[in-house]
Order: structure tokens, then sequence, then C-alpha cells
């Protein structure tokens, strides 16, 4: 039977000890975050995931959602599950008050994210862009729409979508060929069809709020002409109660690898009836702000399924016996030793373990950072905070999720034979993972924003934002001869870092692909200096916690820091030759040459299928 337990404690030790939750409760409306509300708020998360929430997570892989005549059904516990959740305001945890949220930070939020998409990742779907869609009507709507959406949505009632897909355009948005026709009475009718839309019909909800990309007819060509819309799937009265169905309907759902509780819908707008948000043909930028929190928030899911991957995977190689330490055996009143004895095994675990507590350092200084970013005065330590969100959100979404994907293969390993059958959960694990370095943009996306557009952004400002403290951070420890383990590998790969940002972005200027080629091992190489940096951190921050006592807690930390720096960022250096190495032997083979294989009339079929 799988397991989980809610990390409390490593949850907690960022929140409070590698990062001062005092600064955070200085902040403007943060004063009555006092310690037994974190607490409280920890614990009872804890619970509802462990309890209520991961009960839900293998049956509802099991039974998937249902679609009967355009109405879907999630799985057995769903709705009870959702309602109970609800209710308790683990929606709005992080809500404007204004509209009834509760107001706490962003940081703790974040903790929370985790704890859910650990416990069961395709429910956290409906919450989660619930809560972007939140973010995007709150930023850009007008008063009188915030007051007719948010205080449902804050409450959990009405849920939220992201509409951009379409068959023919994915990553490319230019193409999308929705349309959005103005009415005499300033509303739109929206006409069109959508696909890949998450929770896009279920029966969790009264009422489903879309937020919808579409053109109007004369708007600019390509992705300058697209506007944002609000859409809700019951016409809204002007009392606020529900009236009419609008024309807004669920044709399918997908048969997916994962993710299978989570419907997955092809949406058709006939008609519909829509509301602008924001101002005209600044509907991209307006749902970048859904997009931006939700990377960071498919980032936090690949950690979430990293970390219950890691537990499953720690459970078994302790408790199955196969074969003799090679140091001499370990268990003589057993017929063999337990896994946790062969060094491949403990590899895998330290591996997972390693990526897993070093990215969830890195989820908490970002979440620290959009709270500074949100709440504080100074303006020009907001326009910082809000830089570093800036860098680090394409390197949370992508490297989080590639680290979460390699964790649930070891997880699958650790577990042999039984870890490629369903009983024992893990390849579920798999299959929920891989959906994460997909969408809200692909990773490869998430690298060409970090290359092309967050690097290079007014003169490396964002870029700074990482450096600086970085280069402090090495400058004040580089004589402390007790850290010199753990300062000379950190060193070494910020070096490595900042000499590929300049390779990068000198020959990315003269020829593009340059910088494309490099983009993935970039933000590898990114990604695995910044936990570098968090491992050194948390080491000086447990040796003076320890202060010689013993605490397996600390001390766990210093020898996976330790494990850290020798067996993980050594990949840094490949992954920096191959960013020196350039784009050449990408782009010299001849497209012919790629393998003379005639897929006669694939194109026609795709195109017919779009
Ligand atoms: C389960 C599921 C849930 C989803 N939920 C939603 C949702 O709620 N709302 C929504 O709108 N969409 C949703 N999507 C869609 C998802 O965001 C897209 O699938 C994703 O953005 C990729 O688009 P695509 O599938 O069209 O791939 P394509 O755009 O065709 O890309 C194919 C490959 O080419 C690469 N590529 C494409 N363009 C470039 C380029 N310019 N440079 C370099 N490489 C490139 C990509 O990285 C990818 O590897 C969901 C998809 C799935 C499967």
């Amino acid at each position: 039977m799988p397991q989980y337990k809610a990390p409390v404690r490593d949850i907690s030790f960022v929140l409070r000890e590698l990062f001062n939750f005092g600064e955070i409760r200085a902040l403007p409306g943060y004063s009555d975050m006092g310690d037994d509300l974190i607490d409280t708020v920890l614990q009872e998360g804890a619970r509802i995931c462990e309890n209520e929430l991961f009960p839900l997570n293998q049956s509802g892989d099991a039974e998937g959602c249902q679609w009967n005549n355009g109405e879907v059904t999630t799985p057995k516990g769903f709705k009870e599950a959702y309602k109970n959740f609800a209710e308790g305001g683990w929606v709005s945890l992080a809500c404007d008050p204004e509209y009834g949220g509760q107001g706490l930070p962003e940081s703790m939020e974040y903790m929370m994210e985790e704890m859910v998409c650990a416990a069961n990742v395709s429910f956290s779907l409906y919450p989660g862009l619930t809560r972007g869609a939140y973010t995007s009507i709150h930023s850009h709507g007008t008063e009188e729409l915030k007051r007719k959406f948010l205080p449902k949505m804050v409450e959990g009632t009405w849920t939220g979508t992201m509409n951009l897909t379409e068959s023919h355009c994915g990553t490319d948005l230019g193409l999308l060929r929705t349309k959005a026709v103005p009415q005499d009475d300033g509303s739109y009718k929206i006409s069109g069809s959508k696909i890949f839309i998450s929770s896009g019909e279920h029966d969790l909800a009264e009422n489903i709020v879309h937020l919808v990309l579409a053109k109007t007819p004369d708007a600019p060509e390509g992705v300058k002409g697209i506007s944002l819309f609000v859409v809700s799937k019951f016409i809204i009265q002007e009392d606020g109660s529900l009236g009419e169905r609008n024309g807004v309907h669920c044709a399918s759902i997908e048969q997916k690898m994962g993710i299978k509780a989570s419907s997955t819908c092809s949406m058709n707008f006939d008609n519909a009836k829509g509301w602008l948000v924001g101002e005209l043909n600044e509907g991209l930028n307006h749902m970048f702000t859904m997009m931006n929190n939700e990377r960071l928030g498919v980032g936090i899911q690949g950690l979430g399924i990293g970390e219950l991957a890691y537990q499953n995977a720690l459970a078994y190689a302790r408790d199955r016996l196969q074969g003799r330490s090679l140091s001499g055996v370990k268990a003589p009143d057993k017929p063999a030793d337990p896994l946790m004895v062969h060094p491949d095994i403990r590899r895998m675990l330290l591996i997972m373990n390693a990526y897993n507590e070093g990215c969830r350092m890195l989820s908490g200084w970002v979440a620290h950072e959009i709270d500074v970013a949100h709440k504080i005065e100074d303006r020009e330590e907001r326009q910082r905070a809000d830089d570093f969100v800036q860098i680090m959100t394409p390197v949370v979404k992508a490297f989080f999720t590639d680290c979460a994907f390699e964790n649930t293969n070891h997880a699958v390993q650790v577990h042999g034979g039984f870890g490629y059958i369903k009983e024992y959960g893990v390849e579920q694990y798999v299959r929920d993972c891989r959906i994460t370095q997909i969408y809200e943009g692909t990773n490869g996306i998430q690298a060409l924003d970090l290359v092309g557009r967050k690097m290079g952004a007014y003169m490396g400002r964002y870029m700074r934002t990482f450096f600086h403290p970085v280069q402090e951070f090495i400058e004040d420890h580089q004589d402390d001869e007790e850290l010199a383990e753990f300062m000379g590998p950190l060193a070494k790969a910020f070096g490595r870092l900042q000499q590929a940002s300049v390779t990068v972005a000198q020959k990315g200027m003269a020829n593009p692909e340059e910088a494309g080629a490099a983009a993935t091992d970039f933000l590898s190489l990114f990604g695995h200096t910044a936990l570098a940096y968090l491992w050194t951190k948390s080491v000086i921050l447990s040796r003076k916690k320890l202060g010689g006592s013993e605490d397996v807690f600390y001390q766990g930390k210093i020898e996976t820091a330790r494990f850290y720096m020798q067996k993980l960022l050594p990949r840094t250096s490949g992954l920096f030759a191959s960013i020196m190495a350039g784009s050449k032997t990408l782009m010299a083979l001849d497209d012919d040459a790629f393998g003379l294989f005639d897929f006669a009339g694939f194109s026609e079929a795709m195109s017919k299928a779009s």
C-alpha cells in the first residue's frame, strides 16, 4: 500500500529557519502570523492531505473521470473531499480578504500546495486553476468583474479554468482562431474550440469560470491581437445568482497517461457570453499573470510527486530483503539484508532526497520573495523581489519537474519489478509526473524564456537578483576552512554559470540558434547552482543548530548536502561543456539525414485532425 506523510518538519525548517519568517511578519497585513497559526495551518493541512486527499489518489487514478453527454463525473470521493477542502478555506489561504480570502502569506500557501500535490496531484488541479484564474481577474479585472466572480471562487463554490490551447496551436498562441464579437451591452460573443482544458467540466462546483483567449474581428495579427475574456458556465444574473446555461460545453474528455482524476476537456464555445478582462489585445500579458502563477504551481506539483515517490521508495528499501551487504551481513536474523544496505539503492534514495529537499528550499526562497514583492512598501526592494521571481519562474517550473521525473523513475527502480506493476503505486507517480514537464509551456519553452527573455531583461537586472547574493555569500565564506568542501564546489559551479551566461548572451545575440541550443542545459546548470547555494546555506544553519549536540534532522542535512556537492553538482561540468560546445552539431545534420523514413500521408492526416 502506498503511503504519504507530509514533511512538516522540513517545511517548517525552510519556512522558519532557513528563511527569516520575521521578515514576512513585518510586512503589512501579516503581523498576526504567529508561530501558533503557522503550526495550526501546517498540521491541519497535513492531516487533510494525508487522511482525505491521499486515500483518493490511487482509486482516482484507477477510476478516472467519466464523460456522459457533456457532463463530467470525477472519481468516487472527490466531490466530498473537495467540499470539505473548500469549506475548510483551503482554496483561499492567500486570497485577498476583500473578496473573502484569508490573506495568509504566499509562503504558507506554497508549502500547503506541495502537500496537496503530493497527496493527490489530480485533485490539486481543481483548486490550483481556480487560484490562477482568481489571480488574473484580481490583477486585471474591473471592480465589477471582481465583485461578480471572486467571492464565489475564493469560497470554492465556483472553480476556474485557463483556455489557451486549440488543436492547431499550443506553444504558438499567435495562431489561435477563437473569435470574440463585441455586443451592444458591452459583452462579447465567444466562438471557437479549445482542447486540453483542465477542469473544463466536472461535478465539484456549481459554476465554472473560464478565462478564454480569443481575438476580436479587427484584431492585429499574431499574439498582439489576443484578448482575455471571462466566460462562465452559467450566466450570472444581476443579483449574482446563476441564470441560464451559457454557450459553452464539454465535447469530450481525454484518455491520458496520468493525472486521470483531473478532467482534461475539449470545450466548444458557441456564441458564449463573455466579458473582456483588462485591455483589448493585451490578453496574453494578462493571461501571463495566471500562467506565471501556474508555472510555479506546476513546479510545486513536481516537488510534491517527487516527495511522494521518495517516501515510498524509502519504505520499500527498508522493508524488502534481497542479497547481503557488500561489507558483511547486516541482518543476521533474517534470510537477507534490506535493500537499504546496497550502495546503488542508497544512491537513488539520496538523489531523490537531495533534489526534493533542495527544490523545497528554492520554493521557499521564491515564495518568500513573492510575499516581499506583493507587500513591501519600499519600491526598490519590491522591484528586486519581483525581478527575482521573474528569473526563477522558468527555473522552478522546468528544473523541479525534471528532477521530479528523474525521482519517480528512481522510485520505480528501487522497487524493481514491483515498481512496474500497480500494487505499490509508484508507476502512477511516473505517469502523473510526466505531464508536469509539458503543460504550462513545455520545459523546452521555459528554457527559451530563461535565456531569450529573462536573462537579458533590463541589461541583466533579473539575473543580478540571484548573482549578487550568491557572489556575496561566496566572498563572505570562502576562507572558512570548515566549509571548504561545500564552498569550493559551489564557487566552481557559480563560475561556470557566470561564464555560460556571458557566452550564451554573446553568441545568442549574433545567432539566436546558439541560445536556443544552449537553453535546456543552461536552465539545468542554473537550477543545480541555485540548489548548491541553498544546500551550503543549510549546512551553516544546521551546524549552528547542532552546536555539538546530536539531532538526526540537522545531521541529515549536512550529509545530504555533502552528497549533493559530491555526486550531483558535478553534473554541472557536463552541462557547461555541452553549453560551450555551441549549436553546430545540432544544426549541421541535413534534415533528410535524420532518417530516410517515408511517413506518407502523415501531415495530411494531422491537418485533417486539426
Ligand atoms: C493533461 C493536459 C492538461 C492541459 N491543461 C491545459 C489547460 O488547462 N489549458 C490550456 O490552455 N492548455 C492545457 N494543456 C495544453 C498544454 O499547455 C500544451 O499541450 C503545451 O503547452 C504544449 O503545446 P502542444 O501540445 O501544442 O505542443 P507543441 O506546441 O506542438 O510543441 C511540441 C514540441 O515542440 C516544442 N516546440 C514548440 N514550439 C517551439 C519553439 N518555438 N521552439 C522550440 N521548441 C518548440 C515544444 O517544446 C514541444 O516539445 C494541457 C495539456 C495536457 C496534455
